[in-house]
């Protein structure tokens, strides 16, 4: 059993703290994903684990094994990096069998491994080119299978499709999931976007600078967030936020020029930030707003309104009736879709 446990971890570069203390329990088996904002801190924790940073205080463990103070060959961990990291003059074959040779393992046994781990990537055809001769998208496959002929405990995935282009990013992300089905392994996966996290794990770990922010299933996420930074996280496009006060069990928003019920932990004169997704809103009749901008993506589209309050918010669309800029509109909302966050704390009010 391999499941990655971090039991308050810290990392601190001389003065300065990144990560403060991260607690995590990723299950055997589990696709985690770690997600956030560049600077956050996902990188330097995936290298914690990994071995290649140092744990400044805190503990790692890896199955049964205690790994803090380990050098990474001894961790069972195998890394995938954003740079793919392939020898330019060796072939296909001979990069994902080099670390097998450097240990040592006979010939014949390589050949075995690279040959699985070929099948399984769909790399059979171009076993004898150099990375030269490759695309983007065919080279992240030889770094995975380079990480797959080691069979570690545990992959470790640090960005590995940003530097991909959008349509390849998305066949390697089913390729990832796929991979991940058939061998079942534990996987740690780095990405700033929200999407990737949302499409491929079983656990979302949310970061903002050096914390983590909440935990979670991908829906458990989006359909129930802690606070406003993870709410405007998760869900593409992001969640709208407008200025309410609550007002006897009722919120005030005037960005809507309504009120929405407030929820029971809310105290009268309350600051409130209201959160509405742009997919849970309906464009109505009424003068509140005013559509800046449509944009039209074919089955969906975005408004863009503007409120008489300055504030701005964006509406998706379907089907074939759009709106057309410059027109003044209200806002239907559905009430079990509100979501209503502390303005001073960002912590959601239940
Ligand atoms: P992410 O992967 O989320 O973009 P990183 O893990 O790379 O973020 O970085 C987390 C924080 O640690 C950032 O604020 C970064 O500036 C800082 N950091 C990373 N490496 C070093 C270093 N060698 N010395 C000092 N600070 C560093």
């Amino acid at each position: 059993m391999t499941g990655v446990i971090l039991n308050n971890v810290i990392k601190r570069y001389g003065n300065t703290q990144v990560i403060h203390g991260v607690d995590l329990q990723i299950e055997d088996g589990e696709f985690c994903v770690f997600v956030g904002p560049s600077g956050c801190g996902k990188s330097t924790l995936l290298r914690m684990v990994a071995g290649l940073e140092e744990t400044t205080e805190g503990q790692i463990r890896i199955g049964a094994r205690d790994v803090t103070r380990m050098d990474p060959s001894e961790r069972g961990v195998a890394m995938v990096f954003q740079t793919y990291a392939l020898y330019p003059h060796m072939t296909v074959e001979e990069n994902m069998g080099f670390g097998l040779k450097m240990n040592g393992f006979p010939k014949a046994e390589i050949k075995a491994k690279v040959g699985e781990a070929s099948a399984i990537l769909k790399l059979d055809d171009y076993l004898k080119r150099k990375p030269a001769a490759l695309s983007g998208g065919q080279r992240q496959r030889v770094a995975i299978g380079r990480a797959i002929v080691r069979g570690p405990e545990v992959f470790l995935f640090d960005e590995p499709l940003s530097n991909l282009d959008a349509e390849l990013r998305v066949e390697m992300r089913v390729e990832i999931a796929r991979l991940h089905k058939e061998i079942g392994a534990t996987m740690i996966y780095v990405t700033h976007d929200q999407v990737e996290a949302m499409t491929l794990a079983d656990k979302i770990v949310v970061l903002r600078a050096g914390r983590i922010e909440q935990v979670g299933a991908p829906m458990d996420l989006y359909r129930d967030p802690d606070n406003r930074f993870v709410a405007g996280f998760i869900g593409s496009p992001a969640m709208n936020f407008v200025a309410g006060t609550v007002k006897g069990g009722q919120i005030d928003v005037p960005a809507i020029a309504q009120s929405v019920d407030a929820p029971a932990s809310a105290t009268d004169g309350q600051k409130v930030l209201v959160g509405l997704r742009p997919e849970h809103l309906v464009l109505t009749t009424g003068d509140a707003l005013t559509v800046e901008l449509t944009e039209s993506l074919g089955g969906v589209s975005y408004a863009y309104l503007t409120a008489q309050t300055g504030e701005k918010l964006i509406v998706e669309e379907r089907g074939d009736e759009r709106s057309s800029a410059g027109r003044p509109v209200g806002l239907g909302i559905d009430s079990a879709k509100v979501f209503v966050f502390d303005a001073q704390s960002e912590i959601r009010l239940r």
